[in-house]
């Protein structure tokens, strides 16, 4: 960080000294990489009476360029640089932690080993910071089989969480478990396999339930389905004396880009067309409700609201950092 702070400090310098300061004043200088490491790695909101807690899985650069569909480089450059970000974008893997009578649920478990060390996989320490072990964890509700959400359900291909019931979506479950899929869609083969991968395990011990459609899946928490990014993306919507959260999956990975372009789609969005409209309906639905939203790439603890933006498109308004004793 230091050695990056000072580097950009000579680039800003050389740049002032080699141009006439009317041109300095019009060339934006380049934003430095903070790369740090984070020791709390969680916050915690209340939803009426739950107590929901983000747990930081760790932070990954993510190449735009490559990813994003319906933007071109300088587009994307351009409203990074507006947002004081640049590409690679450091991208949030949260998970989230929500404390019901009876039951200790995770929303989705971040990547586990699939992304190599240092690279996610951070979310059994932010448990054991909670006072929580793998053991304590009765229920996971999977926003869908990607890697960076259903990796940590395993290690070395065992269950990390022997006594959850894991939830996922009945099409995703359906799509991933049928090869066929991959020559039908030409979606990447790495996909189906990781599904496998991380959900046979709780198949195979009766521990997975899946959802065709809106459904309680726990006291105060509806799932429904929202296929476009996987068959079947779901959000889980928690409610609590007259409070609600919803927590969206991959509804959104890039506040910079995806905000103001709703239209823009990523590559891992298997059904492109209809991951853009879900976005757009859902986008539309949420800024009209002022309902609070859980996103797990939005940068941690991935928690806030949308409005309308005067530009056109959405805002993101993150929560008002609390902090304060409860009486
Ligand atoms: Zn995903």
């Amino acid at each position: 960080m230091h050695m990056n702070s000072r580097f950009a400090a000579a680039l800003l310098a050389a740049t002032l000294l080699q141009f006439p300061l009317a041109h300095a004043q019009q060339t934006a200088a380049p934003i430095p990489s903070h790369a740090v490491q984070q020791e709390s790695g969680s916050y915690n909101v209340r939803v009426g009476d739950i107590k929901v807690t983000a747990l930081s899985d760790g932070t990954i650069p993510i190449d735009l360029h490559a990813l994003l569909k319906g933007a071109t480089p300088e587009n994307i450059d351009k409203l990074l640089m507006r947002s004081f970000q640049r590409n690679p974008l450091e991208t949030s893997i949260n998970v989230y932690l929500v404390k019901l009578p009876g039951h200790t649920v995770l929303i989705d478990t971040g990547a586990g080993q699939l992304f190599g060390p240092g690279n996610g996989g951070r979310l059994l320490e932010r448990l054991a910071a909670q006072g929580l072990q793998p053991e304590d964890v009765t229920d996971v509700l999977l926003t869908h089989a990607h890697s960076d959400h259903s990796g940590g359900l395993v290690k070395d291909g065992q269950r990390v969480f022997p006594n959850a019931t894991v939830y996922v979506g009945k099409p995703d479950v359906d799509f991933f478990f049928n090869e066929s899929n991959q020559k039908k869609t030409g979606y990447e083969q790495r996909y189906f396999d990781i599904a496998r991968l991380t959900l046979k395990p709780y198949m195979d011990a009766g521990k997975l339930k899946t959802f065709a459609a809106t459904q309680e899946v726990l006291p105060g928490i509806t799932a429904t389905l929202h296929p476009g990014h996987t068959p079947g993306s779901a959000f889980y919507r928690l409610t609590s004396a007259g409070e609600s959260l919803t927590f969206v999956g991959d509804l959104i990975h890039v506040a910079a880009v995806q905000f103001p372009m709703p239209g823009v789609t990523i590559t891992f969005d298997q059904n492109q067309a209809k991951a853009a409209s879900v976005r757009k309906a859902q986008f539309a639905a949420f800024a009209r409700e002022r309902a609070l939203i859980a996103a797990p790439h939005l940068p941690f603890p991935g928690m806030g609201h949308l409005r309308t933006s005067s530009s056109g498109g959405y805002d993101w308004v993150p929560v008002t950092y609390t902090d304060r004793k409860e009486n």
